[in-house]
Formats: C-alpha cells, sequence, structure tokens
C-alpha cells in the first residue's frame, strides 16, 4: 500500500491470448510493467478498485507509455464514480498527447450485468467495504465449446477436413451424402473457462464470497499479520488470516495475498504466509513480477 525500495505497489496484469488486462495502477506501475516485460501492444483495459493514490496513481503512466507506440488499440477504463474525472482532469493538467480512444466505464447504483465484455472474457465488479467506496472485480474467460468427438462425427458421415472445423466453431453442416448434422451431435458440454478475482482494499463482506465463488486463482489483500486484526478492522482491510479464511470458505483453487502494509519487511512476508496457509493451504504471498499461470480446471490435479 507503499512503494517501498523493495516493494511496488499491487497490481495484477493478467494475459489472455496476447490481450493484456490490468487490475489497478499504483505509482510507478510501469516500471514494474516493463521489468515483466509485458509489452504494451497488448494493453486493452485497466480496471481500478477506487479512487485511493496506491491504486491510481499509476495511471497517467500507463497512458502515457501506450501513446509510445504506433497505431495502439482503444483503452477501456473501469473504475468506481470519479474514475472519468480523475483522467480526464489528467490529461487536461499534464496535458500529454494521446493516439488513441480511451473509453471510460464507471460503476453505478443501477450497474447490472457484467461490467465489461469482449470476445473471449466477460468482467463482473461489486462493491466491497472499504475506507471509501471500492469495487471487487471477477475476471471470467467464457466457455469453450464442449469437446469434439471425431468416432462421433465419422459415425455421422462426416469426413475428416474441413467440415470438423465448423462443427468446432459451432456451425452446422451437410455431410456428402446430403445429412445435416448439429453441432450439438458432435459436441460434449460446454467447459468451463478460467476465473480469477481481485479483491484488494476490502472487510471479508458476502459480495467478496460472490466475487471469489469458485474462482481458479484470487488475488486478495493480506495486509496485517493476525496481531494487528484491529487495524484491519480499522481501516477497512483484511489481515492475511482472514483472506485465507475467505479462500478456503469460497471454494478457490489458489490464493495470492498481496497489498502488505508497509510495517512489515520482506522478510516478515514468511510469517505472514505462514499464518495465512494453516487456514488455507495452496497460497503465496505475492512477490514483485511473480506470475501464475491459470490452467483449465480440467487440466489441474491428474498427471
Ligand atoms: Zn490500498
Ligand atoms: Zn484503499
Amino acid at each position: 500500500m507503499m512503494p517501498m525500495p523493495y516493494r511496488m505497489l499491487s497490481s495484477m496484469a493478467l494475459r489472455l491470448n496476447g490481450k493484456l488486462y490490468l487490475f489497478d495502477a499504483g505509482e510507478g506501475t510501469q516500471i514494474n510493467w516493463k521489468k515483466a516485460r509485458l509489452g504494451v501492444r497488448g494493453l486493452k483495459l485497466i480496471a481500478l478498485t477506487h479512487l485511493h493514490a496506491d491504486h491510481c496513481l499509476g495511471i497517467p503512466g500507463m497512458m502515457m507509455l501506450k501513446a509510445q507506440m504506433e497505431d495502439p488499440v482503444a483503452l477501456d477504463i473501469l473504475g468506481p464514480p470519479g474514475t472519468g474525472e480523475f483522467v480526464t482532469q489528467c490529461r487536461k493538467i499534464l496535458d500529454f498527447r494521446l493516439n488513441y480512444a480511451v473509453n471510460i466505464i464507471e460503476w453505478s447504483p443501477e450497474s447490472t450485468g457484467p461490467a465489461f465484455r469482449d470476445e473471449q472474457a466477460r468482467i463482473w465488479w461489486q462493491p466491497v467495504q472499504h475506507s471509501r467506496f471500492c469495487l471487487g472485480y471477477r475476471f471470467e474467460e467464457l466457455d469453450r465449446a464442449g469437446k469434439f468427438s471425431p468416432e462421433r462425427a465419422q459415425s455421422l458421415g462426416v469426413p475428416m477436413g474441413p467440415l470438423w472445423g465448423r462443427l468446432q466453431k459451432g456451425q452446422r453442416v451437410t455431410t456428402p451424402s446430403n445429412r445435416s448434422v448439429e453441432p450439438s451431435e458432435v459436441l460434449g458440454p460446454p467447459r468451463k473457462g478460467r476465473h480469477v478475482a481481485f479483491v484488494v482494499d476490502t472487510r471479508p463482506t458476502p459480495s467478496v464470497y460472490d466475487l471469489c465463488r469458485q474462482a481458479d486463482l484470487a488475488v486478495l489483500e493480506g495486509m496485517f499479520l493476525a496481531e494487528h486484526a484491529e487495524h484491519a478492522e480499522q481501516k477497512g482491510h483484511m489481515t492475511a488470516v482472514e483472506a485465507a479464511a475467505l479462500a478456503r470458505k469460497s471454494g478457490v483453487a489458489r490464493a495470492v495475498l498481496t497489498h502488505i502494509s508497509p510495517r512489515y519487511e520482506n522478510s516478515d512476508l514468511k510469517q505472514l504466509e505462514e499464518e495465512a496457509r494453516r487456514e488455507f493451504g495452496n497460497l503465496r504471498v505475492g512477490r514483485d513480477l511473480d506470475t501464475f499461470e491459470v490452467n483449465y480446471p480440467e487440466e489441474t490435479g491428474e498427471p
């Protein structure tokens, strides 16, 4: 929550098929963005949890970084009410040049359905409970078509080749013997996409459980050791143990804790991690530039 010489602020870049979705951009985010060699071409969206400096001051830098390349794609910025004004004022006062469109999508009490949707994913948001209005996020990869059965296709008279590809894309085809075959005749049930939650700066409220439910990965704040639980409660934050209990109860597969209080040195992170792991084993305290691959549920577990 405070940039330290040895620990930067919390944010998460999520990459899916070359597209990059950034969750929170605190001061200096572009430094670690460069260290991580993510490349700015794929950056299409920034989602802000709230307008506290440690979550949004990196926005102007990220926007300018993106403007350094030729012909960038538009940038969508999601966030709480006030996000548009913050971005507009930064642009106006700092007077920086942008060579792409910026679309602001602000949460409002009337917001229903997903906050954002593109051809491969949708993003949900919900207010959480912090010292000022704050949103938690859930990124959901769209479900994929069911598994294709070559045996089934052949038995229906669909020869191997382009017709198989069309069926896999969900299109109806006609066999050489003039029989119409529906995709549902050769595809299994749809396979669930991968889900990732990003929830920081909140008490463990019911909306946080909703956002995390059965997520393949949950990035959560675990700001304090249990001995400082009182501070967590007063300031609208979670201890590492609270975050771990939340992960266990909401059925997440794996949790990463972040947004660690500056009162702890990096050498204290082990203790924080050990406390939390007693509640939920598949957990790690995130370090700068950590990378986590999220596998499809059916690909995990079995060798
Ligand atoms: Zn914060
Ligand atoms: Zn905050």
